[in-house]
């Protein structure tokens, strides 16, 4: 299974893709956490990225590309990938099927999440993360259980904040979404792989709407406990 999921900062990438990871076993492949990662660990990379992160714009297509090629070409990604966040312009799209086209591979769907821009402000906003983890919270749409606990893996006191999500710069990165990545929906639309789903809905039902495009799961925990079982 390979998958791209387009959409706008705060349509629900992440919290779709990591749930997509555990249903069908495949890696999720993020541009802005491999950016985030190399800022955090001070490499070139990350400090060629780090101002252009803060500010809300793209990084150039040469660096991107560059870093997702590399990342495909792990042996990781053989089982497939959810890609989250790119390709972001039309040259990221063409460079990708270009990989995929020398790999021999193709993909399968291209998933848009169709939200509203006046949602996605608040979104953002509220967004927080698991530094121990991974998960994805929200002030309002998705609070942890416990005050200052993650569901997911217990860690206590580990919830962090991207510095780019504040108010103005998701306006800049919805402006970008709007001018530099939206035309790639014709791209895909072109070559029969563009699905759309209501990035609107609660989690669970977008969740649903999405492996409703793909059908049965790959390997449910009861399947494989069947096949082991009999
Ligand atoms: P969001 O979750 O809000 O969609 P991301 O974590 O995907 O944001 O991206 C954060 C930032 O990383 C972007 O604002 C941009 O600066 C950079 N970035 C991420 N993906 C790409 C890409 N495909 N091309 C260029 N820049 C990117
Ligand atoms: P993206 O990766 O597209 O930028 P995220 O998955 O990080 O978006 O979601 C942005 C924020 O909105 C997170 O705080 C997340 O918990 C919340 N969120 C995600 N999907 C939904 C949804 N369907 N309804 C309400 N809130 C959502
Ligand atoms: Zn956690």
């Amino acid at each position: 299974m390979r998958i791209i999921l387009l959409g706008p900062p705060g349509a629900g990438k992440g919290t779709q893709a990591r749930i997509l990871t555990e249903e069908y076993g495949i890696v999720h492949i993020a541009a802005g956490d491999l950016f985030r990662e190399n800022i955090k660990n001070k490499t070139a990379l990350g400090q060629q990225v780090e101002a252009i992160l803060k500010a809300g714009t793209l990084v150039p297509d040469e660096i991107t590309i560059k870093m997702i090629a590399a990342r495909l070409d792990q042996p990781d990604c053989k089982n497939g990938f959810i890609l989250d966040g790119f390709p972001r312009t039309v040259a990221q799209a063409e460079a990708l099927e270009e990989m995929l086209k020398n790999k021999g591979i193709a993909l399968d769907a291209a998933v848009q999440m169709a939200v509203d821009d006046e949602a996605l402000v608040e979104r953002v906003s509220g967004r927080f993360t698991c530094a121990v983890c991974g998960e994805g919270y929200h002030d309002t749409f998705k609070k942890p259980h416990a005050p200052d606990t993650c569901d997911k893996c217990g860690a206590q006191g580990k919830f962090t904040r991207r510095a780019d999500d504040n108010a103005e710069t998701v306006r800049t990165r919805l402006e970008t979404y709007h001018s530099q990545t939206k035309p790639i929906l014709p791209f895909y639309e072109e070559r029969g792989l563009l699905k759309t789903v209501d990035g609107m809905a609660p989690m669970k039902d977008v969740t649903a709407a999405i492996l409703a495009l793909f059908g049965a799961k790959k390997a449910s925990s009861q399947g494989v406990q069947a096949k082991k079982n009999g």
